[in-house]
């Protein structure tokens, strides 16, 4: 399952395989099932939507 973690009153999705953010939990699931798929590559497709937590 992804988890969510809320940072600055916004809410994000993250995907528990490589960790990558998203501002919607359909993309962090998407992530998620590739990764599980696909170890250690990403899905252009979906990573692009990632979104950076600092
Ligand atoms: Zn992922």
């Amino acid at each position: 399952m992804v988890s969510k973690k809320v940072r600055n009153g916004r809410t994000y999705f993250l995907c528990d395989m490589c960790g990558l953010a998203y501002g919607e939990m359909e993309k962090a699931v998407q992530c998620e099932s590739w990764c599980r798929e696909h170890p250690g590559s990403c899905n252009p497709d979906v990573v692009k939507f990632a979104v950076q937590l600092s």
